[in-house]
């Protein structure tokens, strides 16, 4: 197997603000963390840098006159109305550079979706990407550029089908919005309930539309979902519409959000959890577009993209972590210096709830979507 994993040290040039919880440093720390395992050395693995992808790229998904404004704030431009485009302060900051870090996210999902796409790699990673918020007119959700959702465009430009599968705490609306009306292109999203969580979808009902309908699927959970209720649960759902709908290319959006750590949301996966998630959508599919996505807590995002790179290059990595990585770990927060988590026991009555909400979404799925493709 053939991987490429993309990176670069640009990140450091650009921040969202001191007060705001995208931390840029995530990217590093999970590099240090890749490179401490030997992970950034692997003789079947590419290690590239992201090239910049310019504004005809862009606006395949977005509109000009949005990335025409991105351009003019990044720039230092007042431009009246940046609120109509969702910037400003709050969730989408206006900062120096940002068109030029959201033209590198976009261009690293592209390059990742390249290589797949010309057949260089099996699985590419591009764990700086996965921006799944972001609208062909508006920033949303610390996402200014839909690199998924371009990364998806650019595979189904080569004539190939896609499946999409988010496993971030918050629903992948862009990209759903993006194709919600398209047959070749699968969208799954596992999610804490929208009527709890931003951005306020991903319902069961929402199906997809025309042509597209039974192809935009989504499994809304109960917060303090555990691994105990989420696995069961995604396994009822993705892997038989996976098989039935058999992807050229699956783009995975890989969102630690879903940590039940994660300042941001109430779920409670562990790393562990995650990567079993991850596990099994690699076994369902030939070729792997892989993405970055939410992820809060530092020590998480660090702790599963690591363990997601070993697995897309087939590998299972020691629990005990990596002695030069202890003292920055720990200094972050992290208690046990594993790369799993310690078990944790909920409430026997916030299990049952989520147990229950868990296997009603289920049961609504296989109502609704299964028999469209014939399950
Ligand atoms: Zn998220």
């Amino acid at each position: 197997m053939r991987t490429a994993v993309i990176y670069s040290e640009e990140w450091r040039r650009f921040d969202y603000g001191p007060e705001h919880p995208l931390r840029m440093e995530r990217l590093g720390l999970t590099w240090s963390l890749m490179e401490a395992y030997g992970l950034t050395t692997l003789p079947r693995a590419k290690v590239l840098a992201p090239e910049l992808a310019d504004a005809p790229a862009i606006t395949r998904f977005h509109a000009r006159e949005y990335v025409d404004i991105l351009r003019a704030v990044s720039a230092g431009d007042w431009v009246p109305h940046a609120a109509r485009y969702g910037l400003g302060p709050g969730d989408n900051p206006i900062f120096p550079g940002l068109w030029e870090a959201a033209q590198f996210v976009a261009g690293g999902s592209l390059l990742a979706a390249r290589l797949v796409a010309d057949g260089e790699v099996d699985r590419a990673f591009h764990f700086a990407g996965g921006l799944h918020h972001a609208m062909p007119d508006r920033a949303s959700g610390f996402c200014y550029v839909n690199d998924a959702v371009l990364a998806i465009l650019a595979l189904r430009q080569r004539g190939l089908r896609v499946a999409y599968v988010d496993i971030d705490a918050h629903h992948g609306d862009g990209v759903q919005f993006a194709f919600y009306g398209d047959p070749n292109v699968l969208t799954i999203s596992t999610h804490e309930r929208g009527d709890r969580l931003f951005p306020g979808t991903g319902f069961v009902d929402e199906l997809g539309e025309g042509a597209g309908v039974g192809y935009s699927v989504n499994l809304p959970l109960q917060p303090f979902t555990d691994d105990a209720v989420y696995l069961p649960a995604f396994e009822s759902v993705v892997p038989p519409l996976l098989r039935a709908f058999a992807p050229d290319v699956t783009v995975i959006q890989l969102g630690i959000d879903s940590h039940r750590t994660d300042p941001l949301t109430h779920l409670a996966l562990t790393v562990q959890g995650f990567g079993s998630a991850l596990g099994r959508i690699l076994e369902m599919s030939p070729r792997v577009v892989a993405l970055g996505g939410g992820g809060y807590d530092l020590v998480n995002v660090a702790r599963a993209w690591t363990a997601a790179w070993a697995a897309l290059n087939g590998m299972t990595l020691p629990d005990a972590l990596p002695l030069t990585m202890h003292h920055e770990l720990r200094a972050r927060g992290l208690k046990s210096l594993t790369l799993s988590d310690p078990p944790a026991e909920l409430p026997a009555d916030t299990r049952r709830w989520a147990e229950e909400y868990a296997g009603r979404q289920v049961r609504s799925v296989r109502e609704r979507i299964f028999p469209l493709h014939g399950l």
